[in-house]
């Protein structure tokens, strides 16, 4: 299976990545988690991450495509992978694109969890608080909220033409939204 999990910042993507790569037994690659773990040891990776993240934008497409082709040149990640919060430009999808077709396998879905924009303040605000994250004051969220509609929304109507969308409802427990992502998966033949 190769997935890839979309959703405004807060939509709870990484929880439910991590329930869904275990069931399919594929890794769940996070972007912004990759980023944050070279932020903390201070490698060059994240010194050049670390500015654009503090200010909720993104990190240049470049590094950031490049890291993705890292990771997934990995031995683990062979048999497939669930991305999380990559792609997120258009540019970032032709880079996949390329990446999955040089292995010889393509895209198997496209899941994105849509959500109550004002909940998901809420909901980060939440976090900031519990986890302690730099990018989580509202100026800085209320930017990645923006800068998901100008530049990651357009990728739903890519994947959509495609025919491997599943928009699932993001709101409510963790676990029914779980349960829907399995529900909209089924449909989802494995390759
Ligand atoms: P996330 O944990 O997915 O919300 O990502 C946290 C931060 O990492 C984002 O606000 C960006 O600064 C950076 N980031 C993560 N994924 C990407 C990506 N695909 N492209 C550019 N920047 C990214």
């Amino acid at each position: 299976m190769r997935l890839i999990l979309m959703g405004p910042p807060g939509a709870g993507k990484g929880t439910q990545a991590t329930y869904i790569a275990d069931h399919f037994g594929v890794p769940a690659i996070s972007t912004g988690d990759i980023f944050r773990a070279n932020v903390s040891k201070g490698t060059p990776l994240g010194v050049k991450a670390k500015g654009y993240m503090d200010a909720g934008e993104y990190v240049p497409d470049e590094v950031t495509n490049l890291m993705v082709r890292d990771r997934i040149d990995e031995l683990d990640a062979k048999p497939g992978f669930l991305l999380d919060g990559y792609p997120r430009t258009l540019a970032q999808v032709e880079e996949l694109d390329g990446m999955i077709e040089f292995t010889g396998h393509k895209l198997d879905a496209a899941v994105v969890l849509t959500v109550d924009d004002e909940e998901i303040v809420q909901r980060l605000l939440a976090r900031a608080q519990s986890e302690g994250r730099a990018d989580d004051t509202e100026d800085v969220i209320r930017r990645r909220q923006q800068l998901y509609a100008e530049q990651t929304e357009p990728l739903i109507d890519v994947y959509r033409k495609r025919g491997i969308l599943l928009e699932v409802d993001g709101m409510g427990e963790v676990d029914d939204v779980t349960q829907r992502i399995f529900d909209a998966l089924d449909v989802v033949p494995e390759s």
